[in-house]
C-alpha cells in the first residue's frame, strides 16, 4: 500500500521496540484500528482521525516479531484464551441489586477510568477494579495466567455480591463492557445508579500505555484497546465522558 511505504519511510523503527529502549528496523505498518471496521466518528474532537488512510495517527511501524504478534492476538478469539471456569466467572450467576449507590465505570485500558473515580468518589467508597485487586493479592501485572485470572475474578465476584448487603457510602465498578450487550447485562443483575462510557479514542489510550507500561504488559494492553475499540457499540442510556483531553 502506497500510504504504508511513505509513513514506512518516515518513521522506520519500530514503535514497540522504541518503548523498551530497543532500536529495531520496522518492516511493516500495523493500523491500530483495521480501516474496514473503524467506525465513523470515533472521536468528535479529531474529526480526521477517521480517514481514507491517509490519517497517520492510525498507524505504527512495527518490526517483524511485533506485527507477527499484532496479527495473531487479532486472530485468536478471545474465548480461546480463557478456560470454561474463567468464562464463567466473567458473568457470575446470582448477584443481587447492590444496596450502596453505585456507579458502574466503562471504556479501554487507558482511557481514564481510575482517573475519572479519583475525581469524582469520596475518601470511604469502595472501588472494585482487577488491578487493584491483583495487587491486593500480591499477582505482578506481567504474569497474567488462567489461574491468576480466576482468582482475581472470583475475589472480584466476592465484592459484587457484597454489595447487596454492605453498606457504604458508595461504591464504583470498573469493567471494559465495550459492547452494549456486555453493559446491559451488568445493568440488570447490579441495579447502578449511573453507568459511565470513559471515552478516549484509540490513540490517545495507547499513547497513554505507551508511557506508563512496558514489555508485555503494554502490548496486552494495547491489544486490549484495539479490541475494546472493535466491539465498542454505543447505546442512548450510557452516560458518556470524553476523556480524551483529560
Ligand atoms: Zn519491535
Amino acid at each position: 500500500m502506497q500510504n504504508d511505504t511513505i509513513y514506512l519511510r518516515k518513521n522506520p523503527l519500530c514503535k514497540r521496540c522504541k518503548r523498551d529502549g530497543l532500536t529495531r528496523a520496522a518492516i511493516k505498518v500495523d493500523h491500530i484500528v483495521p480501516l474496514s471496521i473503524m467506525p465513523i466518528s470515533i472521536d468528535q474532537d479529531e474529526d480526521d482521525y477517521v480517514s481514507n488512510g491517509r490519517d497517520e495517527s492510525n498507524l505504527e511501524s512495527l518490526c517483524e516479531q511485533h506485527y507477527a504478534n499484532q496479527n495473531r492476538s487479532r486472530r485468536q478469539p478471545l474465548t480461546a484464551l480463557l478456560n470454561d471456569k474463567v468464562g464463567a466467572l466473567l458473568k457470575p450467576a446470582g448477584l443481587e441489586a447492590s444496596q450502596v449507590p453505585l456507579t458502574i465505570v466503562c471504556g479501554a485500558a487507558g482511557a481514564g477510568k481510575n482517573t475519572y473515580i479519583a475525581r469524582h468518589a469520596g475518601p470511604d467508597d469502595t472501588v472494585i477494579d482487577m488491578d487493584i485487586i491483583r495487587t491486593e493479592l500480591g499477582i505482578p501485572e506481567d504474569t497474567w495466567s488462567s489461574a491468576a485470572l480466576e482468582q482475581c475474578l472470583m475475589r472480584r465476584n466476592e465484592k459484587l455480591a457484597a454489595l447487596a448487603s454492605s453498606p457504604g457510602p458508595a461504591a464504583w465498578f470498573i469493567v471494559s463492557a465495550p459492547t452494549a450487550t456486555e453493559r446491559d447485562w451488568w445493568r440488570e443483575a447490579l441495579r447502578p445508579i449511573a453507568l459511565v462510557v470513559v471515552l478516549a479514542s484509540a490513540r490517545t489510550c495507547i499513547d497513554r500505555i505507551n508511557a506508563t507500561r512496558k514489555g508485555d504488559h503494554a502490548d496486552r494492553s494495547i491489544r486490549a484497546v484495539k479490541k475494546w475499540w472493535l466491539s465498542y457499540d454505543p447505546e442512548h442510556q450510557d452516560q458518556v465522558f470524553d476523556a480524551t483531553g483529560t
